[in-house]
C-alpha cells in the first residue's frame, strides 16, 4: 500500500505521514464553540476530520482523537475584543450559561450523528479543564512570557518572537502585524502590544462564569483551552492538530506559540486545514444574512433553501471536493449531489446482490477488467495522497456504470476475472461505507414517501375543515405533532409541514 501524504501547513508542502509512536496516532481537532446552533460551515471540518480518523483506522493506527467543546473563554478576534458570545446569547435566551451550552451541545451531537460522523475518543470541554489551564499559564509566567495586568493575563508576542517564528502557520509577519495594530493600542491600554492576547481575563462582576485563580476570579482566554487539553491527553508533542482555515490565525499560531513556552517544543507535527464554505459564491456570515444552520438545511426553513436536503447529501457534497479546496453551497450543488449520491447507492445495491458466475471456458475481458482493478485501487493512492475523497468519488462514479451493464446483461459477469469482481465489492463497501463514511439513503427514498403520505392527510384536514368538522381536523394535526410533524398554516391559505 501506498504510504500517506498529508499537506502540512506548518511547511506548506505535503509530506510522507509517520506517527511519533509506531501504530498509534494523536489528532487534536478543535470543537465547536456552543453558544448557539451548528452552520453549514461547522459540517465541513467535523466530516473531513472524521474520514481522516476513519482512514487513520483503516490503515491499522490506533487512534487517540480528541475534539474539545468550548464552552467558555475569553474571544478576541484578529486582536480585537470580541463579545462573550456565551453571556451574550444565554441573556437573550434566559438561560444560565451551562444551560445554553448544554442544549447547544446535545444539539451539536445530534446534528453529527446525523451525518454520521464517529465519536472522538475523549471531547474535553474547556469548564472542565480550568485548573490545568491554570497551571499552563503559571508556567508561561515563570518563564517570562506572560504578564499580570488588572486581574488578567496576556502573553508577550513580541518577546516570543525575539526567539521563535510567531506567524509560522500562517505566514503572517509580526512586524506588520504591530505597525497596523498599534495604531489601535489606545483602547488596550492593558496590553503592551495589541497582538498580545489574553490567557486569563479579570471577571467583571456581571460575568456569571467565573473562577477563582491566582490573579482574582476570572476565566480563561480562548486559546489556552487547546494547549492546555491537547497535552493532557496527547502529550506535549502530537501527530496531528486539525481545524478549519478561518482557525490558522490567530487561535493556532497562538496555540503554537503557548505550547512552545510551556513544552519547549512544537506541540504538533501535522497540520491541517480544511477550507471554507460559500454560499452562492460568497462568504458565510451575517454581513450576508446568509447563514444557514443545519437544523434549517435539513428542513429546507430557510430563505435560500428550495427544499431540505438530507445529512447524507450534504455529507456526499462536501466529500465531493477536495478538503483543501473551497466549496461553494447552491441549491442546484446540492440537487446535484443528491442525484449523483442516488446513483452511487443504486450501483452499490446492485453490487451487493450480484454473485460471481463461473465462465464456463469463455475468456476474461483482459482490458476491462485491468480498468476495474485500476480503479479500485487508485482509491487506495488517492485517500494516501492527502485524503482526497473527491478522486475517490470520481472513481466510483466510474465504476457504476460497469455495475449496472452487468446486472443489465451488456458486460456477462465473466469478463471480470473473480478476483476483480471480488476487488470490486470490497472497495465498494469499504471506501463508500467503512471510510468515506455514507450510509443507505432509505431515509431520502422515504422521504418522498412519506412527503406523500402527509399531503394526502393536509387534503383529508382541508376537506374535513371546509364541511366544518374540526373534530377530524384537528386529530389529523394532533396525531401528526404527536408524531414530531407539525403543520402550519401560511397566509396565503396553503399548509406547509416541518419535521422535528
Ligand atoms: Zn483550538
Amino acid at each position: 500500500m501506498s504510504e500517506l501524504k498529508i499537506y502540512n501547513s506548518l511547511h506548506r508542502q505535503k509530506e510522507v505521514f509517520t506517527s511519533l509512536y509506531p501504530g498509534h496516532v494523536g489528532m487534536y481537532v478543535c470543537g465547536p464553540t456552543v453558544s448557539g446552533e451548528s452552520h453549514l460551515g461547522h459540517a465541513r471540518p467535523y466530516i473531513t476530520f472524521d474520514v481522516v480518523y476513519r482512514y487513520l483506522q483503516f490503515l491499522g493506527y490506533k487512534v487517540r482523537y480528541v475534539r474539545n467543546i468550548t464552552d467558555a473563554g475569553h474571544f478576541e478576534e484578529e486582536g480585537r475584543e470580541a463579545e462573550d458570545k456565551i453571556a451574550k446569547r444565554a441573556q437573550l435566551e434566559k438561560l444560565e450559561p451551562m444551560e445554553l451550552v448544554q442544549k447547544y451541545t446535545n444539539l451539536f451531537h445530534w446534528a453529527f450523528h446525523r451525518f454520521n460522523c464517529l465519536e472522538p475518543s475523549i471531547e474535553p470541554t474547556a469548564t472542565g479543564h480550568i485548573i490545568e489551564q491554570i497551571e499552563m499559564i503559571k508556567t508561561i509566567m515563570e518563564k517570562g512570557y506572560a504578564y499580570e495586568r488588572n486581574g488578567s493575563v496576556y502573553f508577550d508576542v513580541k518577546k516570543y518572537a525575539e526567539t521563535h517564528d510567531y506567524g509560522i502557520l500562517s505566514g503572517r509577519v509580526l512586524e506588520d502585524m504591530l505597525e497596523t495594530s498599534n495604531r489601535e493600542l489606545e483602547n488596550q491600554d492593558e496590553k503592551i502590544n495589541n497582538v498580545d492576547f489574553a490567557l486569563w481575563k479579570n471577571a467583571p462582576p456581571e460575568h456569571l462564569m467565573r473562577w477563582p485563580s491566582p490573579w482574582g476570579e476570572g476565566f480563561p482566554g480562548w486559546h489556552i483551552e487547546c494547549s492546555a487539553m491537547s497535552s493532557k491527553y496527547l502529550g506535549k508533542q502530537f501527530d496531528i492538530h486539525g481545524g478549519g482555515m478561518d482557525l490558522q490565525f490567530p487561535h493556532h499560531e497562538c496555540e503554537i506559540a503557548q505550547s512552545e513556552i510551556a513544552h519547549g517544543e512544537l506541540m504538533a507535527r501535522y497540520w491541517m486545514h480544511n477550507n471554507m464554505i460559500t454560499i452562492n459564491g460568497r462568504k458565510m456570515g451575517k454581513a450576508y444574512n446568509n447563514t444557514i444552520k443545519l437544523t434549517e438545511l435539513f428542513t429546507g426553513n430557510h430563505h435560500l433553501l428550495e427544499r431540505g436536503y438530507s445529512p447524507m447529501t450534504i455529507r456526499f457534497f462536501v466529500l465531493q471536493t477536495h478538503y483543501r479546496s473551497t466549496l461553494d453551497f447552491s441549491n442546484e450543488a446540492l440537487q446535484a449531489a443528491e442525484k449523483g449520491l442516488h446513483r452511487l447507492w443504486s450501483a452499490y445495491e446492485v453490487l451487493q446482490k450480484l454473485t460471481y458466475t463461473p465462465a464456463n471456458g469463455q475468456p476474461v475481458n483482459e482490458e476491462l477488467d485491468k480498468q476495474v482493478r485500476d480503479w479500485c485501487n487508485e482509491c487506495h493512492e488517492f485517500l494516501s495522497d492527502d485524503f482526497n475523497t473527491a478522486k475517490v468519488l470520481a472513481n466510483l462514479f466510474e465504476l457504476a456504470p460497469v455495475i449496472n451493464s452487468i446486472k443489465g446483461g451488456q458486460v456477462k459477469m465473466h469478463e471480470l476475472s473473480e478476483e476483480t469482481f471480488q476487488l470490486l465489492q470490497k472497495t465498494w463497501s469499504i471506501f463508500l461505507i467503512d471510510i468515506l463514511g455514507l450510509q443507505p439513503e432509505t431515509l431520502n427514498t422515504d422521504n418522498s414517501k412519506l412527503d406523500g403520505v402527509i399531503q394526502l392527510l393536509i387534503e383529508m384536514r382541508k376537506e374535513a375543515k371546509s364541511r366544518k368538522d374540526y373534530a377530524a381536523s384537528d386529530k389529523i394535526r394532533n396525531q401528526l405533532l404527536a408524531v414530531g410533524i407539525q403543520l402550519k398554516d401560511e397566509k396565503d391559505g396553503s399548509i406547509t409541514y416541518s419535521i422535528q
